[in-house]
C-alpha cells in the first residue's frame, strides 16, 4: 500500500470544498459526471487512432448507483480509466485546467464564489463526503488500483481486483449536522434525479440510475 500526501495546494482546495456551503455541495454531481463523460471521450478518441480498439457506442455509460444503507452514492463510468501513476498525478495535485486560476488570483476567503465560477473539478466529491474510494483500470494497464482518501490528510493507492476498463467512485456521504446540511438528499433517487437532468444537459453517453434495495 502507497500512502501519500496531497500538494499543499490541493490541500486547501480540499479542505476549502469541505468546508463549504450547503447551498453549493450539489454541483460534484457536475464535476463527477463531467469527468466521467470526458474519460469516455478519451476512449472513443483512442479508438479512432487506434485499429486493435473498437468502440461500440452501446458499450459506454455513466452509471450512478445511491445505496441508503451504506450511505453510499456511486458513479461509475466505462472510460478510458487511470494507471497507478495517472492516480497520482491527477487525483493527488490541484486539477491543472479550471481550478488552477483559483489560486492564482484569489484568497481562499473568496472561496464560495470560486466553487460557482470555476469547475472546481473532483475535489468537489469532498463538499459531499467524508470518503472518496476510486477503483480504476485502465485500457493501457493490465493492474486495477484503488485510490482511497477520507480528506485533506492524504490518500492511499493499493492494487484492486476490478476487471472492467473505467471507473467507480464510491462517496462515503456525510451525516447531516444540522437540518439546512441534507446530505441525506445525495442518497434519494427522486432527488438525485432532478440533480442528474440538471448536470447532463451536455452529455452524450446514458446515464443509467441503479438502485440498490434498502
Ligand atoms: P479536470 O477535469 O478539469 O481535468 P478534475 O479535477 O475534474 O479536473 O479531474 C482531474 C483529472 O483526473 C482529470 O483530468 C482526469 O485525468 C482524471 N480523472 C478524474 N475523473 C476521472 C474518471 N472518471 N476517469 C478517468 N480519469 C479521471
Ligand atoms: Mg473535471
Amino acid at each position: 500500500m502507497t500512502t501519500k500526501q496531497f500538494e499543499a495546494e490541493s490541500k486547501r482546495l480540499l479542505e476549502m470544498m469541505i468546508n463549504s456551503i450547503y447551498s453549493q455541495r450539489e454541483v460534484f454531481l457536475r464535476e463527477l459526471i463531467s469527468n466521467a463523460s470526458d474519460a469516455i471521450d478519451k476512449l472513443y478518441y483512442k479508438a479512432l487512432t487506434n485499429d486493435n480498439l473498437t468502440f461500440h457506442p452501446d458499450d459506454y455509460y455513466i452509471k450512478i448507483t445511491p445505496n441508503k444503507e451504506k450511505r453510499e452514492l456511486t458513479i461509475e463510468d466505462t472510460g478510458i480509466g487511470m494507471t497507478k501513476e495517472e492516480l497520482v498525478d491527477h487525483l493527488g495535485v490541484i486539477a491543472k485546467s479550471g481550478s488552477l486560476a483559483f489560486k492564482k488570483d484569489n484568497e481562499l476567503k473568496d472561496g464560495h464564489d470560486i466553487i460557482g465560477q470555476f469547475g472546481v473539478g473532483f475535489y468537489a466529491a469532498f463538499m459531499v463526503a467524508d470518503k472518496v474510494t476510486v477503483r480504476t483500470k485502465s485500457i493501457d494497464s493490465d493492474q486495477a488500483y484503488v485510490w482511497v482518501s477520507e480528506g485533506a490528510e492524504g490518500y492511499t493507492i493499493e492494487p484492486s481486483n476490478k476487471t472492467n476498463v473505467g471507473t467507480e467512485i464510491t462517496l462515503t456521504i456525510k451525516e447531516s449536522e444540522n437540518e439546512e446540511d441534507d446530505f441525506d438528499q445525495f442518497l434519494e433517487t427522486n432527488q438525485l434525479k432532478s440533480m442528474i437532468k440538471k448536470y447532463s444537459d451536455f452529455i452524450r453517453y446514458p446515464i443509467k440510475m441503479d438502485i440498490v434495495s434498502q
